[in-house]
């Protein structure tokens, strides 16, 4: 599937190293959605956002990528 906001990048499902969330994220723009939500153009915020409000660095090496 591909991302509703940059429609070029992937969206792959990683898990969050430090607490183990299963989030959504595209390989291009770095947009993240969290599992349960729908991944959609309404829904979805910035790496560096999520990574703020969970206390990690917005780096893919805090990111266990599983596809
Ligand atoms: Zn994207």
């Amino acid at each position: 599937m591909y991302c509703p906001y940059c429609e070029q990048g992937k969206i792959v499902k990683a898990i969050v190293k430090s607490s183990g969330e299963l989030i959504f994220i595209c390989e291009e723009c770095d947009t993240v959605w969290a599992s349960h939500e729908k991944i959609s153009s309404h829904t979805g915020l910035f790496f560096s956002l999520y990574a703020d409000v969970h206390n990690l660095e917005p780096l893919w090496s805090e990111l266990e990528v599983l596809q």
